[in-house]
């Protein structure tokens, strides 16, 4: 079976996912600012409707940050505060295991602030797996239906990006690790285990072991905060069996650091360099993405290491997938607003 060219250009999937109202949200009695219209319109900031009496007495509520914009946005899908990982992996990465079997490296993001739902989208849970365990799920499925005709071979690395420098999430010894071009396999992070991995089920303990490795630090934003980013990625290499002919897919799955703005987190001292190279490289796939869409012949993938990384899969024929993680209260008010207005730039891609 030879690649068919498909030859597209315009590659970039778009989803919201408004995640469920937590705990402190709820106590605060903070108001909804994310309201989702259908699958693929939400209204940021809708006007409130005239609360029935018995709401007069609610105390607490930030009343403050009531701005009523009620400004429309318009995606590829809107997942609201009810939908699961598998109705998210349905409507983002689902389509991308073919797009992946054809030869072409597809990208998935997760974008948010912290605490808006990136890793709960990503990986999940046991009960709840992430995207990255649903796709790599029915990408054995796939290989299992080609294998008539195709041999395979799947790697797998999961590395993070913190403060500008690559280190394995597999490997204890967490010396920082270089990237470099390679003629088979494209940009290849130097020194990286790469796991063989037989079926989805070695997966989801892999993954677990590697967050655990993440970099976490605490900021006054958030108790969860996670300030690198967790860059998946699954090397197919396929060979058919006719031919002979081989080619190599690469899927990257990346866990974003939190989108917020360093002055937002109250960093002082060594934090803020932190902060300011995690904005580096979100600026930098930002940058990326705007070029692509208006067409530039510069794409300027050297401007940080995530970027670098994944020069050989965002643009041209590549597939992308950027899912904007918002919480839907007030308390979210200004990085919600910021991630709608990011992820609509990279809508028309
Ligand atoms: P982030 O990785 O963006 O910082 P998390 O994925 O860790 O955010 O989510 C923050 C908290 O909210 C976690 O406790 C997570 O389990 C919970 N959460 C996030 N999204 C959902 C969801 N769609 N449904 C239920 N719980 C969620
Ligand atoms: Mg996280």
């Amino acid at each position: 079976s030879t690649v068919p060219n498909l030859g597209r250009v315009s590659n970039m999937t778009v989803v919201v996912r408004v995640r469920p109202p937590n705990k402190k949200e709820q106590e605060q009695n903070s108001r909804i600012v994310v309201k989702t219209i259908d699958d693929k319109m939400l209204i940021f900031d809708p006007k409130e409707e005239e609360q029935p009496f018995f709401y007069h007495g609610v105390k607490h509520r930030d009343f403050l940050k009531r701005g009523n914009k009620e400004l429309k946005f318009v995606f590829d899908k809107v997942c609201g505060n009810i939908s699961t990982n598998v109705e998210v992996y349905t409507h983002s990465t689902k389509s991308l295991v073919d797009t992946l079997m054809n030869g072409y490296n597809c990208s998935v993001f997760a974008y948010g602030a912290t605490g808006a739902g990136k890793t709960y989208t990503m990986i999940g849970t046991e009960e709840s797996p992430g995207i990255t365990f649903l796709t790599m799920q029915d990408l054995f499925n796939r290989k299992n239906e080609l294998s008539s005709e195709r041999e395979f071979e799947l790697m797998v690395t999961y590395v993070e990006i913190y403060n500008e420098v690559v280190k394995d999430l597999l490997c204890s010894n967490g010396s920082p690790l270089y990237l470099r071009e390679d003629s088979k396999y494209g940009v290849i992070i130097s020194g990286v285990k790469a796991h063989k991995i037989s079926n989805p089920g070695e997966l989801f303990s892999l993954l677990d072991q590697g967050n655990k490795r993440r970099t976490q630090h605490l900021t006054d934003a958030n108790a969860e905060s996670s300030r690198s980013h967790a860059v998946f990625q699954v090397y197919i290499h396929m060979t058919c069996k006719n031919t002979r002919e081989s080619s190599t897919a690469k899927l990257s799955m990346i866990d974003l650091a939190g989108s917020e703005r360093g002055s937002a987190t109250g960093y002082v001292g060594p934090r803020f360099k932190e902060g300011a190279n995690i904005n580096r490289s979100l600026l930098a796939l930002g940058n990326c993405i705007n070029s692509l869409i208006n067409g530039k012949n510069h794409i300027p993938y050297r401007d940080s290491k995530l970027t670098r990384l994944l020069k050989d899969s965002l643009g041209g024929n590549c597939h992308t997938v950027m899912i904007a993680n918002v919480s839907p209260s007030s308390l979210s008010y200004e990085e919600t607003y910021n991630t709608l207005k990011y992820a609509y730039r990279a809508k028309s891609i």
